[in-house]
């Protein structure tokens, strides 16, 4: 258990719901919940989820804290608003669902191996080395994640989608050795490190 997880856990000990509500953004909204499962059955994806959204609130309302945060069910939620345009009780249940996944990677509480959480860390990584992603090693990164035979297999099996992307000009050989990126790399990354100690700051206050 991470030293964060622990005390959050201590902090909120017996009330899950009072946690959500205050550290996952738009949490407070939970409790609006009225178990009508309009959103579970409007999820174009529930329905291979182990948990839907009408599900996790009512676990976080039963305080099963431990399942919903290594759940894998919100980190699969791919915004398509369907569940929020039809929510009798207008929660912004996609928001709510990306908060509690966020909420859990700061926790350590991510499931192993969870594909979206991969790829959101490796584009993160990406991301903040010039400001600007750098298509080829994001492919790259992505193929090769585990590792270098497995990488070889993934390239070759994409090798059409890399050359057309070469073509349509969206990926460029070159970008293996630099690649674009904004002028101020150092004043992006250092806005980003103070936005995320407020943050940090943020949770322990709340711990
Ligand atoms: S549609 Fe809204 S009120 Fe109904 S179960 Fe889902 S979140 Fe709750
Ligand atoms: S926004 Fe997410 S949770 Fe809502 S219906 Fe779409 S995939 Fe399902």
């Amino acid at each position: 258990m991470s030293d964060l997880n622990t005390a959050m856990a201590e902090r909120y000990r017996n009330n899950f719901l009072k946690e959500v509500e205050a550290n996952v953004e738009e949490g407070e909204w939970v409790k609006m919940c009225m178990q009508c499962g309009v959103c579970a059955g409007s999820c174009p994806l529930g329905n291979a989820w182990e948990h839907t959204p009408q599900k996790i609130f009512m676990m976080i309302r039963a305080g099963k804290r431990e399942a919903v945060l290594s759940s894998d069910s919100m980190w699969m939620c791919t915004s398509c608003y369907n569940c929020i345009a039809r929510c009798p009780r207008g929660l912004p249940i996609t928001h709510i669902m990306h908060g509690l996944a966020h909420y859990a990677k700061r926790l350590g509480l991510v499931p192993k191996n969870q594909p979206t959480q991969e790829f959101s860390q490796i584009f993160w990584d990406n991301l903040m080395k010039k400001g600007r992603v750098n298509e080829l090693k994001l492919g790259l990164s992505l193929y090769f994640k585990d590792g270098f035979g497995q990488g070889i297999k993934n390239a070759l099996a994409n090798k059409q989608l890399g050359q057309n992307m070469m073509k349509a000009k969206r990926m460029n050989a070159m970008e293996f050795f630099g690649g674009h990126g904004i002028k101020d790399t150092s004043g992006l990354q250092k806005m980003i490190k103070k936005a995320q100690e407020i943050e940090d700051a943020k949770i322990q206050g709340n711990s």
